[in-house]
């Protein structure tokens, strides 16, 4: 039997996918996969001014990119149909229209001034800033004939009494009506406000679960009322906690970047980044900290969700990053990285196709301190720098020069590789001569690696010092290795 859950995401294209919406998309998909319900994607466009149709496509390539599929929507249709809200313009109106029928809603003709006014005198009493239903007290026919030539706006009759709604996040809701002032639904030019539109586009939609923002549970009880006049079924709701920056804020640049594509235009794994987006307010069984997408499908319970504000952190994400890419296949994560490379211009397709091997071998020696998989390019930087700049990494090289032995040391090594290298270059056999060849020395191991590494790739951390002359090639290492021995004087 099909699932009478119906859930949706319903984004406004003022601006990029912002990572709490992800998450709100992604706790929805997540609900409605797990349990055989359908997941809608309606476009709240109806700000003519700040809808534009690059963030529609961008918000919808963003969803598409997470992986989040819809069953209705804008660009596959449904039985709904229209999903852009500005479309549904009629249908509102026929909503207002019953309303003002059923006695729910009046015509406002309070001027600007008036509720200026208002507005100030109840601040200087200390009152609750509310609209006071002058206009509701007004006599139909009067409201008519000014309906005539005045401009007015249609407010909502919120009606006495207490209203209670059910919050999976925050349990049995109820407010006091007399909290609620009678909003206004219907601007005076015609267009319905939000409030109104959403919860007319919810109930024809059939929606029966809205998981969103906590900075909608204000609007909340608004809609409730709403529902109640409609003698519609108010659907359950799930209110997600805030995301706050590490300052505790609400996010913003300051702690981190806000919108999705920037996560992914830094090179993160997209796993990494659901999984962080679902950790705002979710864990499995409220502590498992890694986990799929399809774990999420399988255990995600909106009742699971946290009250408390989420705190977006930065550090733990990159960490997280970090133990996607330590767990990605070899072939995989070549793959992701191999875009980030091409773009900074190091390698073209053919080169890595090329040179497969070396190319494979280098991601998987840096796959350890990779975090994003553009890291990658800094890593690889120096394989292709005509020499290396040993101010790369100034403390590398404050490092290397307290070796007093140091430029022996590269001397003395340089012409031992040369010699040793005529019988061919294998890192591995040489790796175990070179360390008996040092020890026989009586050089500590650092004196000859630390400024030996700093020689080959301009930095201290790194892959394994034999590996790198052996993707460097013996003779451009011999080179770099001369070179700075002359420079580390
Ligand atoms: N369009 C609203 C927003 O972008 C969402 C409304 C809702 O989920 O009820 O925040």
């Amino acid at each position: 039997m099909k699932s009478p859950i119906r859930v949706r995401f319903a984004p406004s294209p003022t601006g990029k996918l912002h990572v709490g919406g992800a998450r709100t998309a992604l706790f929805n998909w997540a609900y409605a996969r797990g349990r055989g319900g359908q997941f809608l994607l309606r476009i709240e466009d109806t700000d003519p001014e700040r809808s534009t149709k690059e963030f529609e496509t961008a918000i919808l390539e963003g969803l598409r990119w997470l992986g989040i599929d819809w069953d209705e929507g804008p660009d596959v249709g449904g039985p709904h149909a229209p999903y852009h809200q500005r479309l549904r313009i009629e249908r509102h109106r026929e909503y207002a229209t019953r309303l003002h029928v059923l006695g729910r809603s009046y015509r406002c003709f309070c001027s600007r001034e008036r509720l200026d006014e208002l507005s100030k005198a109840q601040e200087a009493a200390k009152q609750r800033l509310a609209y006071d239903g002058l206009c509701r007290r007004l006599p139909q026919a009067e409201s008519d004939r000014r309906a005539a030539d005045e401009p007015f706006v249609t407010r909502f009759a919120v009606p006495e009494g207490e209203t209670r709604f059910f919050d999976h996040v925050r349990g049995e809701c109820v407010f006091q009506n007399a909290e609620v002032e009678d909003w206004v639904m219907v601007r005076s030019d015609g267009n319905p406000t939000y409030n109104f539109v959403v919860v007319c586009d919810d109930i024809d939609m059939e929606i029966t679960h809205v998981f969103r923002g906590e900075e909608h549970l204000v609007n909340t009880p608004k809609q409730v009322l709403l529902y109640k006049a409609f003698e519609a079924k108010v659907p359950e709701f799930g209110h997600l906690p805030l995301m706050l920056g590490t300052d505790k804020k609400k996010l913003s640049k300051r702690t981190g970047d806000t919108a999705l594509q920037d996560y992914r235009d830094k090179g993160y794994p997209k796993a990494a980044i659901v999984n962080f987006l679902c950790l705002q307010g979710w864990a499995i069984d409220g502590e498992r900290v890694v986990f799929s997408v399809d774990e999420l499908v399988q255990r995600f319970d909106i009742k699971d969700v946290q009250k408390a504000g989420a705190i977006f952190d930065l550090d733990k994400f990159v960490w997280l990053a970090g133990e996607y890419i330590r767990h990605e296949p070899l072939e995989t994560l070549a793959a992701n990285c191999a875009p980030f490379v091409l773009q900074a211009g190091l390698m073209s397709v053919a080169d890595i196709d090329a040179r497969r091997e070396w190319w494979l071998s280098i991601v998987a020696a840096e796959r350890e301190r990779l975090r994003t998989y553009a890291d990658l390019v800094g890593r690889m930087q120096y394989l292709f720098a005509p020499d290396v700049d040993l101010a790369w990494d100034a403390a590398g090289e404050a490092a290397a020069r307290k070796h007093e032995n140091r430029v022996a040391t590269l001397s003395g090594f340089q012409a031992w590789l040369a010699e040793r290298a005529k019988a061919g270059y294998d890192p591995v056999k040489v790796r175990d001569e070179a360390k008996q060849w040092v020890a026989a020395q009586g050089w500590k191991i650092p004196q000859l690696f630390q400024p030996l590494r700093l020689a080959l790739s301009g930095q201290m951390g790194g892959p394994d010092v034999f590996d790198m002359i052996g993707w460097l090639g013996v003779e451009r290492s011999l080179a770099r290795i001369a070179d700075a021995a002359r420079r580390l004087l």
